[in-house]
């Protein structure tokens, strides 16, 4: 079983205190309820009680501090972090933002050469601290370079730090609020971190309402000295990129949550109501559409695990999860979207109800693809590997399952953020040759005839710079690499075969409407339109696999989980 249990957990874990860790944050909201989960998620209330729990059983600190900082069990360990991220999103998304901005808030402070904060932060952090990401402004969104937080030089080698930033999540009580600016003085990036409690930092608002504070926070000469300084210049600008590359990442797992826990909502709904004499699940478009909510929701998870592995084996001479990882944050978080999105056709009124989890869901889901630089801006850059992915494979190590209880050292060390062109991939054609499976074959046949186009019909450079254009090959190119992804994870995890081919089932049916798509721009050649026909193919139809995955899979969930009340 490859989703989120809460009661029958098998990830496994080299030491005890991963699992414990999980454990315990499970049944710290199996013991709260669905009743209050609720309330609280209404009431808009600050989850107090949540950070209490963290505090007192060092959860922060064991999951945040890497090696050398902290306790010995603390380290900062993707394999365990997506877990952690998953079950955060499967009680609901507040208790995963403010642990999400947390990681953020610690990545340039784990990122950087000042000893004396790295020190201060694990102490924080065994106190139960949690930790805020000061980029985004009110009018640049996630244009860094128009940055407006400045430090001045105060001419005794201080600096006073003046400007605001908005949409800062845990503003409101950060111990520490990693914040970018730039010299007043030199125009030099900065990340420097302040002190939500000073009397020089006010809190001007919480923009949103929910249980979160996303705060608007303005400096007002707060005193900085070098001592507060994390890191400069080019230091800094790439410790804002690769802090997002760690931290961002975790918005999939979020989504794999959210979505898990309405899965077995709606199943469980439709298959115990009766209408016209019949079970809702007995309609054959019910069962359709909840089957492709599987599918999806599998892929997802495959997709997102595995994308963990390259983070983990990433170095100086292998950076391929710098197109991974925004294949998680976009093409994930988007499914997570569309899971949603059938599971609602199905549920529909009972989706509304204020003592679901799904109504919180419904909402939630959104948020997740547009919480960083939103789609356009990931497929942008996507888009930048593509030549190399198709064109330029080289041979790099094989990677395997990254489960042991390691450090991920390089993720706070992942240097310059330039030369994405020149990052090179394995072949990614020689796992869809390892499956002998229909719809596999189809979708790598509609993979064939986009590099055809690409070869044929080259994008010329007017289309290269329109943006729309772009983002329309963009989806055709990164649904070829998420499904590259999930079938080097159907190996890893033995995934059967019935249900690959569901998952490309679905995958041959999304590569088509994103041909439809192109098709359409109005920037689309009509050499390249010939191309864009030829990639609309059906999926090969097997009733009896559809049905097998109906029964084994998707309706076998139908009494697996109910959040106590
Ligand atoms: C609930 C919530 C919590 C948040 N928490 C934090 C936080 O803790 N810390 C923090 O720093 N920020 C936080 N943010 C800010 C978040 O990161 C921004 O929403 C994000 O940076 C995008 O900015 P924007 O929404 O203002 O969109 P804009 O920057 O205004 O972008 C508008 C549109 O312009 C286009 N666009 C912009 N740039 C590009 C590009 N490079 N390529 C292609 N298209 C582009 C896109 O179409 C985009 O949709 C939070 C936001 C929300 C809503």
């Amino acid at each position: 079983m490859i989703l989120l249990h809460p009661h029958r957990r098998d990830r496994a874990y080299a030491d005890d205190r991963s699992d414990e860790v999980m454990r315990k944050t499970i049944a710290f909201f199996e013991a709260k309820g669905k009743r209050r989960l609720k309330e609280d998620d209404q009431g808009a209330v600050w989850y107090r009680d949540f950070l209490d729990f963290v505090a007192s059983e060092g959860i922060f600190a064991t999951m945040c501090t890497p090696t050398g900082y902290g306790a010995d069990d603390s380290r900062w360990d993707m394999w365990r972090i997506c877990e952690f991220a998953e079950i955060l999103g499967f009680y609901g998304l507040p208790y995963w933002y403010t642990w999400q901005v947390t990681v953020l808030g610690l990545g340039p402070i784990w990122m950087s050469d000042n000893e004396a904060v790295k020190t201060k932060t694990a102490a924080l952090l065994q106190d139960g601290g949690v930790f805020a990401f000061g980029l985004s402004e009110k009018e640049h969104g996630a244009d860094l370079y128009s940055t407006e937080v400045t430090l001045t030089p105060a001419g005794d080698g201080t600096y006073r730090a003046n400007g605001s930033k908005y949409y800062i999540g845990n503003g409101n009580e950060a111990a520490l609020v990693s914040t970018f600016g730039k010299r007043a003085d030199t125009g030099e990036y900065c990340f420097f971190v302040v002190d939500s409690q000073h009397a020089a930092y006010r809190v001007v608002k919480n923009v949103v309402h929910s249980q979160n504070f996303v705060s608007e926070y303005a400096l007002d000469d707060y005193p900085i000295t070098d001592a507060d300084i994390l890191s400069r210049g080019d230091d800094a600008w790439d410790a804002a990129l690769n802090t997002v590359n760690i931290g961002k990442f975790n918005l999939g797992w979020g989504s794999i949550g959210i979505c898990t826990h309405a899965f077995y909502e709606a199943v469980h709904h439709a298959a115990h109501r009766h209408l016209y004499g019949m079970a809702v699940t007995d309609f054959p478009h019910v069962r359709r559409l909840f089957t492709d909510a599987y599918a999806r929701l599998v892929a997802m998870k495959l997709v997102a695990s595995r994308a963990a592995d390259y983070m983990r084996v990433a170095s100086p001479d292998d950076r391929r999860y710098l197109l991974y990882n925004p294949v998680v944050k976009m093409k994930v978080t988007t499914q997570g979207e569309d899971v949603i999105n059938h599971l609602w056709d199905v549920i529909a009124a009972k989706g509304f109800e204020a003592d679901t989890y799904f109504d919180m869901a419904t909402r939630d889901i959104r948020a997740l693809p547009k919480l960083e630089g939103t789609v356009h801006v990931n497929i942008a850059l996507i888009v930048k590997f593509m030549e190399n992915y198709f064109f330029h494979p080289v041979d790099l190590p094989a990677v395997g399952r990254r489960d042991e209880a390691v450090n991920d050292d390089f993720l706070f060390d992942q240097g310059p953020t330039r030369g994405l062109g020149k990052i090179r991939f394995h072949d990614y054609a020689r796992v869809f040759k390892r499956f002998d499976i229909p719809n596999v074959t189809v979708f790598a046949e509609q993979t064939e005839v986009f590099k055809r186009m690409l070869v044929e019909a080259t994008p010329t450079e007017d289309q290269q710079r329109d943006t729309d254009w772009l983002l329309a090959v963009g989806e055709i190119f990164t649904l070829v690499v998420y499904c590259q992804l999930v079938l080097e994870n159907a190996e890893i995890y033995k995934i059967e075969d019935d249900l690959v081919d569901q998952i490309f089932d679905v995958a041959v049916r999304d590569f088509s409407r994103f041909a439809v798509d192109l098709n359409g721009r109005a920037g689309t050649t009509a050499d390249q339109s010939r191309f864009c026909l030829e990639m609309i193919r059906r999926p090969i139809r097997d009733d009896e696999r559809a049905d097998r995955i109906w029964t084994d899979h998707v309706y076998a969930q139908r009494d697996a989980y109910e959040m106590p009340d």
